[in-house]
């Protein structure tokens, strides 16, 4: 005959409701989390993945946060100066369409969504730098993405080429997440995949060696280097005299 099994120890519990929010307000009035100017520190950079501005987090997020956020907690306590700054990945075809369906303007509909995200992230009690909290979307952010584009343009890291695109004689380009089945997401209309001129970007070891580029279809797209515009000498390896000096 089995014996009566004991009976399971009860578990401490604790209103997590009460706690948490006294705790993380105690956090926030002392700013522990701020980073601040201090030569005298090792300086380290936390970022982790924006979220994208759906209107709601998930468990999935915080897989992504806990790991981070456990890491700039380790480099502080190993005597870093560190920025772990929040921020949404607030630019893209979602707010587009959301926009369109509700008749709502894409910049209330992401503000909005990004309010709610916020106090659901905070609830979180992460180790970030609310004060430095940024949006994708908002001129204060994207200025910079825009002067370092031209950083890079001047640099020869940037160039324009021809590539082929998604056309809808509607609707014009079309990124590939608005093509379904070879037609237009919105007038189904037959998508064609016209060469058209568009900016792209050189991989950081460009510079040494002027490769053709495969994808490149446009005239002396081939034959140019991206760097320096010298004519790149035929061959295998189509190098720039220019910059292969420099290697
Ligand atoms: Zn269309």
């Amino acid at each position: 005959m089995a014996r009566p099994r004991p009976a399971p120890a009860r578990l401490p519990t604790f209103d997590h409701t009460e706690i948490e929010p006294k705790w993380q307000q105690r956090w926030e009035a002392d700013r522990l989390y701020d980073a601040e100017v201090d030569s005298a520190l090792p300086k380290h950079y936390a970022l982790v993945m924006f979220p994208y501005t759906s209107g709601d987090l998930h468990l999935g997020h915080w897989w992504n946060f806990a790991l981070a956020d456990v890491h700039a907690r380790y480099k502080r306590m190993r005597g870093f100066n560190v920025l772990f700054p929040p921020g949404f990945d607030a630019f893209g075809l979602p707010a587009e369409g959301a926009a369109i369906k509700s008749g709502t303007h894409p910049y209330t509909w992401t503000m909005e969504n990004i309010r709610r995200m916020e106090y659901q992230w905070r609830t979180m009690g992460g180790s970030y730098d609310w004060s430095r909290e940024v949006a994708t979307c908002l001129p204060e952010y994207y200025r910079w993405n825009q002067w370092l584009f031209l950083q890079f343009y001047k640099h020869g890291l940037a160039y324009r080429q021809k590539a082929p695109v998604n056309w809808c004689p509607n609707h014009g380009v079309l990124a590939n997440e608005q093509v379904h089945n070879y037609r237009c997401w919105r007038c189904e209309a037959a998508v064609s995949k016209p060469t058209w001129s568009s900016g792209s970007s050189a991989s950081p070891d460009t510079p040494t060696t002027c490769s053709t580029s495969p994808r490149s279809t446009g005239p002396n797209a081939s034959s140019r280097c991206r760097r320096t515009g010298s004519v790149a000498r035929k061959g295998s390896s189509s190098t720039c005299p220019s910059s292969a000096a420099k290697t």
